[in-house]
């Protein structure tokens, strides 16, 4: 990619208090007052009794990946939800586990698994985020999250209960049928209706499932969705080509898909999978050598196709803290440089223009795009603000963003525009992934913006749980 020569980004002028910032982008960097881990639902709800008694505001993080900033607050006290990560109760003959919401995947799958050994038919978790791990259950809820299942709705219809720690400190437990407003509002509510403080979730039965591979054109893939569930696959994705100026940009990609086969069946003699070497080149080279790294990802691919895997742990992703530092040293780029991920919705019959109109976009301004991937969410009737507020195709955009003025406007015109590609062929885009929504695109695909509002107002007056996201998004508002 080329480099520009710009200011780098200005940070807060007087530090006061703890820097924090999230893990991924790396574009929130945010003085919060001080940082708490409470170590029981005890603490955590004296936490927030006390920041009301004192008049501060709380703000609430999990993993920290978010990139919106709806995680940190400056000036907040921010509550740390990891050390509230108990695995409580598994009832093995309903299949719902209850947690602790900070609680991260990994620790998850294996403790579901550590209190099923023997058993014929464990449970394991249905879905998760793909790309990282290391994400709480508590953010899982708050993003209402999805992963890579073909015919899910986002996590909420994961969820049969949760306890909530509302801006008194009380306890309310909340599910379709007891507070039912706050459920929906809470899940996928960004932490500004309270403290999720533990969580029953739904499993599913852990299954072993086949991989298919194929590579093929991106005007084929609705289609091609269909035929996988129709055959019965569970999981699926299609991970589309990244070089701007080749013929394959958006056209090809790798189409995977994973069907239930029974647990007995071997797994192939020798299973392909990437070292850690191998990866890092993949890295370097989604950055330095586009072409190559999609026929390279490709083949690696293509030389999976009847690996068997089981339904939850193939959903873990490998994912290294700071990933860009070295990629930076080595381009010797003269300003930092991470990721920015991005992702719209389109209506299934959609995706072929809207990826023709990207294409054309993209190589318009010349974008770097990292990695893409395209998947299927079911329509989500139970949150109050839903994304998957129809049956969309969901189209995730990782895009390489320059730490400097000229960087960031950069991405945040071409995310403007991804917007307004995905509106006009009747889609929407994920709310709190960026800042860069004009008033007019937040209003547009998000037409109960302003009765969410209101209604965290109404269940928090004063404000208590705040972030950095939820001020520029009142502010964009006013506008
Ligand atoms: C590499 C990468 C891959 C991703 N892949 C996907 C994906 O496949 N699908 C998808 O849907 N999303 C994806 N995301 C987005 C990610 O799922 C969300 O940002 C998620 O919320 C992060 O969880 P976290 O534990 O890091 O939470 P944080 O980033 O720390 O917090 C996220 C939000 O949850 C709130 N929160 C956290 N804990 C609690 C709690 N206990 N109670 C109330 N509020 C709380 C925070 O206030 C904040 O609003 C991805 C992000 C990255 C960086």
């Amino acid at each position: 990619m080329s480099f520009s020569v710009s200011e780098p980004i200005a940070h807060q002028a007087t530090p006061a208090g703890v820097l924090v910032n999230d893990v991924h982008s790396q574009l929130n960097p945010t003085f919060v007052e001080q940082v708490v881990r409470p170590g029981s639902v005890e603490q955590l709800q004296a936490t927030v009794a006390l920041a009301a008694r004192s008049g501060r505001k709380v703000s609430i993080c999990g993993g920290r990946h978010s990139m919106g900033g709806q995680q940190f607050g400056a000036g907040t006290v921010l509550i740390d939800m990891r050390d509230l990560s108990a695995i409580q109760h598994l009832d093995q003959d309903y299949g719902v586990v209850d947690v602790q919401a900070g609680v991260q995947w990994p620790a998850l799958i294996d403790g579901l698994m550590e209190r099923q050994v023997g058993s014929a038919h464990p449970w394991g978790i249905a879905q998760k985020q793909t790309g990282a791990d290391r994400l709480t259950i508590g953010g899982a809820l708050s993003a209402n999250v999805h992963g890579r299942g073909l015919t899910m709705t986002p996590i909420v219809g994961d969820v049969v209960s949760f306890d909530l720690i509302d801006a008194r400190g009380m306890r309310r437990q909340c599910s379709r049928t007891g507070n039912a407003d706050l459920f929906a509002l809470a899940i996928g509510g960004y932490g500004l209706f309270g403290v999720i403080a533990s969580v029953r979730l739904r499993l599913a039965r852990r299954v072993k499932l086949q991989r298919r591979v194929r590579v093929m054109d991106s005007g084929e893939l609705t289609a091609a969705f269909g035929e996988a569930i129709a055959a019965g696959a569970r999981y699926g994705d299609f991970q589309f080509a990244t070089d701007t100026w080749s013929n394959d940009f958006l056209r090809r990609g790798v189409f995977v898909c994973y069907y239930p086969v029974p647990d007995d069946t071997p797994a192939p003699a020798s299973a392909a999978a990437l070292t850690d070497a191998q990866w890092r080149a993949l890295h370097w080279l989604s950055h330095d050598d586009k072409r190559t790294a999609f026929r390279l990802y490709a083949a690696h691919y293509l030389a999976t196709d009847g690996q068997t895997y089981w339904s939850d742990t193939h959903q873990l992703a490998a994912y290294v803290d700071d990933y860009h530092e070295a990629l930076d040293r080595r381009a010797a780029s003269a300003h930092k440089r991470t990721e920015m991920i991005t992702e719209v919705y389109v209506p299934r019959e959609q995706l072929a223009r809207f990826l023709e109109e990207v294409r054309q976009d993209f190589r318009s301004h010349g974008e770097s795009l990292i990695y893409g991937t395209i998947r299927l969410i079911e329509r989500d009737t139970e949150t109050f603000l839903p994304w998957a507020s129809d049956r969309w195709a969901c189209i995730v955009f990782n895009v390489c963003v320059e730490h400097t003025t000229v960087g960031l406007d950069r991405a945040a015109s071409a995310f403007r525009q991804l917007i307004d590609t995905a509106s006009a062929c009747g889609g929407t885009y994920y709310l709190a992934y960026h800042r860069w929504a004009t008033r007019a695109q937040i209003e547009a695909c998000h037409p109960r913006i302003r009765e969410w509002v209101r209604m965290k107002q109404l269940f928090d007056p004063e404000c208590r749980f705040d972030s950095d996201w939820y001020r520029h998004l009142v502010a964009a508002l006013e506008e």
